[in-house]
């Protein structure tokens, strides 16, 4: 008996340590940390797209973007500011215990859902000016790529 259970914890040590060997986890700068963008870019140089935080985004001069550009621009982060406003102010009333107080189960529930609608808007409209105010590419070799394939 002893002897069948020690070949059972052999045999799956010798597997645990295989498997460990075939598929080592990527390094730690690979994985996603807290925050990371992970939803895909494409790169404005080859058109891959690409985990937004494992690649270079490099800020679009001013003097570059188009004056339509600019103002939509504007615009975006107007509309970026006013709903992280709204956001804040959800979050000031959670914390208000006479507030909540006031509340009913449903009214709760409906501010919860708004807040999480005013979070992925604050998430799109974030990515839509990062698209519009900024370059993104794979690597540092793609970015100079298209530095040198641009018309100067
Ligand atoms: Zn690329």
């Amino acid at each position: 008996m002893f002897a069948f259970v020690f070949t059972l914890i052999v045999i799956w040590l010798a597997m645990w340590a295989f498997f460990k060997f075939m598929y080592p986890k990527p390094p730690k700068e690979f994985m996603p940390k807290k925050g990371d963008v992970t939803t895909p870019r494409d790169c404005d140089s080859c058109g891959y797209p690409l985990a937004e935080y494992r690649g270079v985004t490099e800020a679009i001069p001013q003097a570059q973007l188009t004056e339509a550009d600019q103002a939509q621009v504007a615009e975006l982060t107007t509309e970026v500011e006013a709903i992280r406003q709204q956001i804040l102010a959800y979050e000031a009333s959670v914390n208000d215990k006479a507030h909540q107080k006031g509340l009913t189960r449903q009214q709760k529930k409906q501010a919860s859902t708004q807040y999480e609608q005013l979070q992925k808007q604050l998430f799109e409209k974030n990515q839509q000016l990062k698209k519009m105010s900024s370059w993104f590419f794979c690597n540092y070799d793609h970015q100079a790529d298209f530095h040198a394939n641009r018309p100067k």
